[in-house]
């Protein structure tokens, strides 16, 4: 088994069940996992699908988003994913998704509705944050720091016109978390047809 093999098979099992029921299509999403006690990530390469990920198109990175480990570029997402670690001590899995629900109710609410129950008690808050015309750049990182420090115990957010950020002890549980999410979103904008008042 490959170094960190452990972690590399949990993220693959968690990015194809995610691929598989459509919660990140294509190559776009991505997810990592802290090394234990160390100032160390495990991410996805940029470009690497969620439906095929291969040990190799997983990257080892420090803190400044140098490549440790691997051939490949790391996810162009490295600093958000680093400044949630930073921020966050207790997080050591970020999944993160590009899913429709959840990008479409993000366009027009500051928070998740909490119409689903499952999501009130497991996931509790879940905030949408706009941070203009960026994607992923060190403004948004800075802007992810803040919102960590203003809400010091979500296990979750939405950025909007993006996606899902999931925080987690566990890989397989984040993505569990994100797929949670989506669903609420997706009862959430649904419920606006059944009663749009
Ligand atoms: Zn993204």
């Amino acid at each position: 088994m490959s170094e960190y093999g452990y972690l590399k098979d949990e993220m693959k099992k968690a990015a194809k069940r995610a691929y598989d029921i459509s919660l990140q299509s294509g190559d776009g999403g991505n997810l990592s996992v802290r090394i234990d006690g160390k100032e160390l990530i495990l991410i996805k390469a940029s470009g690497a699908s969620f439906g095929h990920l291969e040990d190799d198109d997983i990257v080892l990175v420090d803190f400044n988003g140098t490549l440790v480990s691997g051939d490949k570029k790391p996810s162009r997402e490295i600093l958000t994913h680093i400044a949630i670690y930073t921020q966050r001590k207790d997080v050591t899995a970020i999944f993160h998704s590009h899913s429709p629900w959840s990008v479409s109710i993000a366009q027009s609410s500051e928070i998740l509705p909490t119409i689903s129950l499952p999501l009130e008690m497991k996931v509790g808050r879940v905030p949408v944050f706009n941070i203009g015309a960026s994607h992923a750049d060190e403004e948004v990182a800075a802007t992810v720091k803040e919102l960590l420090k203003d809400n010091p115990l979500i296990k979750a957010f939405i950025q909007k016109r993006h996606g899902i950020f999931s925080l987690s002890s566990d890989i397989v549980k984040a993505e569990h978390t994100a797929e949670l999410i989506e669903e609420a979103a997706q009862i959430a904008l649904l419920s606006k047809i059944s009663s749009p008042n």
